[in-house]
């Protein structure tokens, strides 16, 4: 089959390896669509997949045309579409006993550690798959796997109703985070971004203000919730300071990994504020299905981009350029 393999830090091809094959409790998807994230990129340059090389892709949906003979007819079975959980926490570690697979010591990935769907077909335990019901689209579904990142970090903020929530980026990531802060209860979402095209994007979608920084929005006692989903470090050091008293700040962007920022302790002790990470997927995914079911999201609105596969270092590119929203490589696309 035809699969995009990054196999050295900045060497991405897309050529020809085996079709996967299922274990006894996996399924093998035909991928109907691939998002690209900040994660590959970090894959790419090898910042982040100690296994290289690897087929990316943590973000995918398909339709099943295999299963192992364990793999249970009432869960998953040959022509159901579904969006699969990347997770493969080993259950077995110090964490994962203690209910935290996300922050497991023998961590996996499909996409990141094991071969992704960045390829016509992939493999994946059935135990991850997210049964698509009727009148979903298979390729969109694959935003589930971001918005399940976003519902683990709405686990961990644990909002309260009418909080006033700022958001720095407008990205894929902080459009989410926006749409579930509505859903949440918040009395105003507000998303700041140096890119005036994204606040367009979060001004369509229904946030409450936009700006190109906090100064030009009208909250003098700070916000409940501030979350940063950029990883500037410009960024987060000026969320940092606008957390209003009992407050709290979350750290959702991914940082560059030797990144430091500056903070004032004695304001986070003085105004009690709350400062929290939040890592990918816990026990999220099927929530995230749920919710993409229902509509919180507009595929239409999120996913800017289909590429065919071969153009998988275009669209990466056009991803690191900052240039659009979701964008994805669709392996069937006609
Ligand atoms: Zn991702
Ligand atoms: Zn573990």
């Amino acid at each position: 089959m035809q699969a995009v393999v990054i196999q050295s830090p900045g060497v991405v091809e897309v050529t020809q390896v085996p079709d996967p094959e299922p274990g006894p409790r996996d399924v093998v998807v035909k991928v109907a669509g691939c998002g690209i994230c900040g994660t590959d990129l970090h894959i790419l340059e090898g910042e982040f997949a100690p296994t290289l090389p690897v087929v990316p892709g943590h973000e995918f949906a398909g339709e099943v045309v295999a299963v192992g003979a364990e793999v249970p007819a009432d869960r998953v079975r040959v022509g159901d579409r579904v969006a699969v959980d990347p997770s493969l926490h080993c259950g077995e570690c110090y964490y994962c006993r203690r209910g935290r697979g996300n922050l497991c010591e023998n961590w996996n990935a499909i996409g990141v550690s094991v071969p992704g769907g960045a390829a016509e077909y992939a493999k994946a335990p059935f135990a991850n798959c997210f049964v698509l019901p009727e009148g979903v689209s298979t390729a969109d579904a694959a935003l589930i796997e971001p918005l399940s990142c976003a519902v683990r970090g709405f686990d961990v903020l644990r909002p309260h109703m009418a909080d006033h929530v700022l958001i720095y980026g407008a990205g894929t990531m902080g459009l989410m985070m926006m749409e579930l802060a509505k859903r949440a209860g918040a009395a105003t979402v507000e998303v700041v971004d140096l890119n005036p095209a994204r606040l367009g994007t979060a001004e369509l979608l229904g946030c409450t203000a936009t700006a190109a920084t906090p100064d030009e929005l009208d909250r003098p006692r700070g916000w409940d919730v501030v979350i940063d989903c950029t990883g500037v470090v410009a960024a987060i050091e000026d969320g940092l300071g606008r957390v209003a008293p009992g407050g709290t700040f979350q750290q959702f962007g991914v940082s560059a990994q030797k990144a430091e920022a500056r903070f004032s302790p004695y304001r986070v002790y003085n105004k009690e504020i709350t400062i929290v990470g939040s890592m990918a997927v816990l026990h999220s995914f099927e929530r995230a299905g749920d919710l993409f079911v229902g509509g919180v999201l507009r595929p239409d609105v999120m996913i800017s981009d289909r590429f065919p596969l071969a153009d998988y270092p275009k669209a990466i590119e056009q991803f690191r350029n900052g240039v659009g929203r979701k964008i994805q490589v669709q392996p069937f696309l006609t």
